[in-house]
């Protein structure tokens, strides 16, 4: 089968989410040359990077990133687990991703183009982005913001999003992101965890057609105490009726507006804390991960480029990600800037006002890059391809995934519907932890396979282990480890050095432990298989929730799967799944036992689920994962655990009330 421009598959690739099974890795597709011929990165880097790893990433240091002292150690490693790296240089990310490029004379490039949910549009050049910041930076110190305080960021998804990132970073202050979905209460026990001083919020923003009210969390917040809070700066988005506490709130357009646009950047370390960010709470209490600054731009710098392949003058790059979690940092508030791409952001919900939404959006601005999660890519099959059929997507020529397994089906149907069966995808693994993209293909050197993150990058030493920490052999599973320091990882959890050593460097001496589960395949590729929590023992056999998830998905009546072992006195776990129908398909009497065959063939008898309750909607944290916890605690009878991350509440009741009934 010949695909449209070049690039051929080899064996009979499916090209719809028809009856493939649920690895194959036979399924394999090669580099368009055409593509390679034109890559960022070329074959060679790898054996470049592990042949000095250090030296790797110290000429990445200073390639990518503006140092105002250069550096002269690389890395420090004697106070394992906590690493430092660059740790003589200086430099100030936010002079790293506006200032340089407008000095460069690349003022009047688009850095951002904002689409706001009821049509409202911005287009902010570098030049316009330095003043703001600058503004913003200065207003903060206004407020009594100093270098290496804490600012709580609690906003919509839109352009102040990111300008106050920035800011705080410009002026040395960690930023503490908390999700605008987020309650009242999680925003309360994140501000007092990390003693913020200031919270940047807004009166309110667009979604689903509708303003939604963010300053009343706030003050709902501050209510329930927290006495390191002297401000509270406002955006203006909605409009709406806003109570005010007077000379504890501000106004951030009045505030900006009296505020010098000239700054001069505060000059840190290369280890000066960059932010803290409190991972989305899908396994249980949320931790505060601490990032510096070298190594993380570093990373995040490299990653896009070449992950990417991003060229930062032509192509228009867009994350779907919110500000609210990890990719909303890396891959929207830093590595685009520091690269000097210009990309979207768009503050609402793919569905408003039309299913068509993003694809619109796509067309508009001729979005070459797009990296969302396979959630995203499973909704959009599950409401048809008539949407994204309608719009033209010829400009796409890159595609990524992250926050969870993608299925193969799925990738496949991202790459027909939404790639023109052309694109490279690249499945990227990573963590708030590790900071950036950590396992992930190259376009244009890797041949993809769907389904596997494959390769650790270059410079990065990744690896899947035994129980005694021995590598497993190709075609071997096990926990999947980091062996080697890299310069984006964390720096240990926000006032707990305890839970950082208990949490990942307790398990296996000297490895990071990730949490999650993989296996290598017989090409030596890694497949994530959900985390080691989720892992299920049947009759004493290991089972993964990813790889019956994904055999599901891959029935042409199947858009979602969520899977979790349930406790059984005489199996030890049996195999509980939840699935979503896609559009149009309607549960039948044969439904339940076609899917439990299905999986039974695809996989085998022994991962063939006991129970099979077909669902409107899986509960989600806001970041769109699959809370499989929670799932579990109804599966197995029990109250239903900490949901305050949960996107919707109401998902747990509605699928309790499924499960009661026989089946
Ligand atoms: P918490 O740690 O609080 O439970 P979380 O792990 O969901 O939350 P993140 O740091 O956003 O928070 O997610 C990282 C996790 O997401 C990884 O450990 C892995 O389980 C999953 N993940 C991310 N990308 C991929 C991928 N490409 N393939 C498979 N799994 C992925
Ligand atoms: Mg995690």
């Amino acid at each position: 089968m010949t695909l449209r421009a070049g690039g051929t598959v080899t064996k009979d690739a499916p090209t719809s989410p028809g009856p493939d099974t649920t690895e194959t890795p036979e399924l394999r597709f090669p580099p368009d040359p055409a593509f390679s011929a034109q890559a960022n990165a070329h074959p060679e880097i790898y054996a470049w990077a592990s042949a000095d790893p250090e030296r790797f990433w110290a000429e990445q240091a200073r390639e990518l990133i503006t140092w105002q002292t250069p550096f002269t150690e690389v890395l420090d490693w004697s106070h394992a687990p906590v690493a430092r790296w660059f740790a003589d240089g200086s430099l100030n990310a936010c002079y790293n991703a506006v200032d340089r490029h407008v000095e460069a004379g690349n003022g009047d490039r688009v850095a951002i183009y904002f689409e706001g949910e009821p049509g409202d549009t911005r287009a902010i050049t570098y030049a316009d982005l330095q003043e703001e910041v600058s503004r913003a930076a200065n207003a903060l110190g206004a407020l009594g913001v100093t270098t290496g305080d804490r600012v709580a960021v609690y906003l919509p998804m839109i352009p102040e999003a990111v300008i106050a990132l920035l800011a705080c970073a410009r002026i040395g202050a960690l930023h503490s992101v908390v999700f605008g979905g987020f309650s009242a209460e999680a925003l309360h026990s994140r501000i007092q965890d990390a003693e913020a001083k200031l919270v940047i919020t807004a009166d309110g923003g667009y979604r689903r057609g509708a303003a939604v009210a963010l300053k009343p969390a706030v003050d709902d917040a501050l209510a329930k105490g927290a006495p390191t809070i002297q401000h509270v700066l406002v955006v203006r988005r909605t409009g709406q009726e806003t109570a005010w506490t007077p000379g504890r709130d501000v106004w951030w357009d009045e505030a900006l507006a009296a505020a010098s646009h000239q700054h001069t950047p505060v000059w840190v370390e290369a280890e000066h804390p960059l932010f803290i960010l409190y991972t989305s709470g899908t396994t249980g209490k949320p931790k505060g991960i601490l990032h510096t600054t070298g190594g993380y731009l570093t990373q995040a710098a490299f990653t896009h480029l070449n992950v990417f392949d991003l060229k930062p003058a032509t192509d228009v790059y867009w994350c779907t990600a919110d500000v609210g979690w990890v990719t909303g940092h890396t891959y929207v508030a830093y590595a685009p800037l520091v690269n000097g791409a210009t990309q979207v952001i768009y503050e609402g919900t793919p569905d408003t006002p039309t299913r068509a939404r993003w694809w619109e959006i796509v067309e508009k601005y001729k979005v070459s890059i797009l990296y969302t999660a396979p959630t995203a890519i499973r909704t959009c099959m599950k409401w048809g391809e008539e949407h994204p059929a309608a719009h033209d997507l010829s400009s796409l020529r890159v595609l990524g995934s992250v926050g969870e397994s993608i299925n193969p089906a799925a990738w496949t149907w991202y790459r027909r519907v939404i790639g023109s069966d052309l694109t490279p995808i690249v499945d990227t693994w990573w963590q708030t932890e590790t900071g950036a993209m950590m396992i992930s293909p190259l376009p244009g050197i890797t041949s993809l396979k769907p389904g596997s993150a494959q390769t650790p990058l270059p410079g990065i030493g990744a690896d899947v282990v035994d129980d005694e920490a021995h590598p497993v052999p190709d075609g071997g599973s096990g926990y999947l480890v980091v062996s080697r320091p890299w310069p984006a990882m964390l720096r240990g959890i926000w006032g707990d050095p305890e839970r950082f050593q208990d949490t990942y460097w307790s398990r296996f001496a000297g490895l990071y432990f990730a949490g999650d589960g993989a296996k290598k395949d017989d090409d030596g590729d890694i497949w994530l298989l959900g985390r080691v929590d989720d892992v299920m023992n049947v009759s004493g056999h290991r089972l993964s929730t990813a790889e019956i998830e994904s055999a599901l998905v891959s029935h042409p009546s199947v858009a979602e799967a969520a899977v979790v072992g349930a406790a059984d006195e005489t199996t030890g776990q049996v195999v509980v799944a939840f699935v979503i129908l896609r559009g149009g398909i309607e549960e039948d009497d044969g439904t339940v036992e076609e899917l439990r065959t299905h999986v039974a063939k695809e996989i085998g008898p022994i991962a063939k689920p006991k129970r099979i309750l077909v669902v409107q909607e899986l509960p989600k944290t806001r970041s769109g994962k699959i809370m499989r916890r929670l799932l579990r605690d109804v599966a197995e009878h029990r109250t239903v655990g900490d949901a305050t991350t949960l996107a919707d509440s109401s998902v747990m009741a509605l699928i309790a009330k499924g499960l009661d009934k026989p089946p």
